[in-house]
């Protein structure tokens, strides 16, 4: 369930660039994006850039890739201008299937977060 791109997948176009996004950080592994429907003030989505499906499709081969992933989004939150902890803080996402509610099927992690109210969440 794992492969370096799918062709037909929106996020490895994005990833790959051949769709443009707004660029939030970019490394071998990883890229993420402005998500282009924001609920939140700041409202980004992080992927690994190889064609993961979903969050049901780890295992423990994916260890250390999921745990640089988690050591992103801390870093990632306070550049993009979510506010400190405890006052501010951000959520953390993962849609997973059709009843987790997961449009893209390629695993991605929502950081949302900024000054309330916001639209959903
Ligand atoms: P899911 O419902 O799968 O967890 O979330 C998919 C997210 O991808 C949605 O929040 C949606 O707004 C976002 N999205 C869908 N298509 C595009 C796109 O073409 N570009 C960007 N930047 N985000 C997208
Ligand atoms: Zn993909």
């Amino acid at each position: 369930m794992s492969m370096p791109h799918d062709p037909n997948c929106l996020f490895c176009k994005i990833a790959g660039k051949k769709i443009p996004s707004k660029v939030v950080f970019e490394d071998e592994e990883f890229f993420a994006f402005h998500d282009i429907a924001p609920w939140a003030p700041v409202h980004f989505l992080i992927i690994p850039k190889a064609h993961i499906v979903s969050m049901a499709h780890i295992g423990p081969e994916h260890e250390g890739l999921m745990g640089r992933l988690m050591a992103l989004v801390p870093k990632l939150a306070a550049q993009e201008g979510c506010n400190p902890y405890p006052e501010g803080g951000f959520r953390l996402v993962t849609n997973t299937g059709k009843e987790g509610g997961q449009e893209v099927h390629h695993m991605h992690f929502h950081v949302m977060g900024g000054t309330r109210p916001w639209l959903r969440g």
